[in-house]
């Protein structure tokens, strides 16, 4: 059974949220003598989904003057054993130094936290709601315990992060990366070259995953896996039937991976359907690394890397943050290299940047390059967070979504590239009006 801990400081509503959820079945038990009042451990359910709720705040019950070393042991225990952790909020106090210190622990972990913004009775989701993003978990969940508003939600949200309800296939730090692109340009060659050189070290048998063959192994110390669509060949008789189903296998495996290396064959050039391809990794928005292969078969002169270089950044102008590397499966140039930049580009997707560097770069960036002006009002850009990695996202708090132009987002976009990296990572932005 998954657990799940609820965890917060004192009075922000924990135990009114556990009753909640774990509803009419707690008072049955609970009325019998003996029994203390304050249940810290209850089964719930939710559409079928049974799990164990814990109430960290009950473990050991406050004294009158409170210790945060207490709150940081249940956050431990809560860390140890749940699957999942309700970090609850006080949606109207504001962010105190307790919950910050909360967060700290509880974003070292690894572990997957929702963070909960309680008491909130209204239907209307207030503006303060938005700096609680800055504690780093992503958007904030409204609820209102009391009032038994948003539960359903939150429950929803809950049961998504169970175990049986995600794609376990591999644990977490394993670099997953598909080698997606057309048929021949040498996906099966590069995977050979990978494994067969003792590079790496081939975890075990590869297996056969959904639509796309899966060989794990370890380089340098960090494990991948490649997520190969070329391997799987269906024999079907209508090349219609083979075209669709490359398709749908080489997004299911853009979509089970954290990087896509798309191979492109140097012999042919970069076409409109690289381009397609190179477009699912960024919608889904994955890594992006461009491999293009049989460089050896190419004459070069001291311009050829450059021209071709220039040729994909025109074909593939949305994905500009893609490194490119020329590659050749059957000799074997670069392909320790290649090895290299997924392990690169893995890092930027995964990068998180603190509120107060990335604010620095804003305020620089404004400072540079004023933002734009409509009839007189001024584009004014309050702060920014980074809630969320895989890829990295951020929220920018602005006065008015009106005055924000495309080639403004462009421009903070690439100031933030210019000083963080995030090389092969596409970036999301959500821009958010204060008032
Ligand atoms: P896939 O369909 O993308 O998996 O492509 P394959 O790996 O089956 O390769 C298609 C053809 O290109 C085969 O004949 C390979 O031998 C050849 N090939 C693949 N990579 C290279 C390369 O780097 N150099 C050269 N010269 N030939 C290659």
């Amino acid at each position: 059974r998954p657990v799940v801990c609820i965890v917060g400081r004192p009075n922000v509503g924990k135990s009114t949220l556990f009753n909640k959820i774990v509803g009419r079945r707690i008072a049955i038990t609970e009325d019998r003598p003996g029994v203390t009042r304050d249940r810290i451990y209850a089964e719930a359910e939710w559409l079928n989904n049974y799990f164990i709720l814990i109430d960290t705040g009950g473990i050991e019950p406050y004294s009158d003057d409170i210790i945060l070393s207490q709150i940081k042991r249940q956050a431990e225990i809560a860390i140890d054993t749940a699957d999942v952790i309700l970090f609850v909020v006080d949606g109207l106090g504001g962010i105190t130094s307790t919950d910050r210190e909360i967060a700290n622990i509880l974003r070292k972990s690894g572990k997957e936290v929702l963070l909960v913004c309680n008491k909130i009775d209204t239907p209307k989701t207030p503006d303060e709601i938005y700096e609680f993003y800055e504690l780093g978990f992503g958007e904030p969940i409204v609820v209102s315990a009391g009032q038994s508003l948003g539960l359903g939600d939150l429950l929803d949200e809950i049961i998504k992060k169970f175990p049986e309800n995600k794609d376990t296939d591999y644990e977490e730090g394993v670099i997953k990366a598909s080698i997606i692109g057309k048929p021949n340009v040498g996906k099966s060659s590069l995977i050979n070259n990978v494994l067969g050189e003792n590079r790496v070290i081939v975890s075990n048998v590869p297996g056969t995953t959904r639509d796309a063959v899966d060989t794990p192994f370890t380089y340098k110390g960090d494990k991948y896996v490649f997520i190969d669509t070329a391997g799987v060949r269906r024999k079907r008789s209508i090349s219609e039937n083979i075209e669709r189903y490359s398709v749908i296998r080489t997004l299911t495996a853009i979509e089970r991976s954290d990087v896509s290396i798309l191979v492109i064959d140097a012999t042919v050039g970069v076409t409109e359907q690289d381009a397609k391809i190179a477009g699912y990794a960024h919608e889904r928005g994955k890594g992006l690394i461009i491999a293009v292969n049989k460089w050896d078969l190419i004459e070069k002169s001291n311009k050829t890397y450059r021209e071709f270089e220039k040729n994909i950044k025109n074909t593939l102008s949305f994905v500009t943050y893609a490194p490119i590397v020329f590659i050749s499966a059957k000799t074997g140039k670069r392909v320790d290299k290649l090895l290299q930049i997924i392990k690169e580009v893995y890092n930027s997707y995964t990068k998180r940047i603190s509120t107060g560097v990335l604010n620095d770069i804003i305020n620089e960036a404004v400072l540079l390059n004023q933002p734009p002006t409509d009839k007189g009002r001024r584009l004014k850009i309050y702060y920014g967070t980074q809630v969320g990695v895989m890829p990295p996202k951020f929220v920018i708090f602005i006065n008015d979504k009106e005055l924000l132009h495309f080639s403004y987002e462009r421009y903070l976009e690439n100031q933030i590239r210019l000083n963080f990296g995030y090389e092969g990572t596409p970036l999301q932005f959500e821009f958010k009006e204060k008032g």
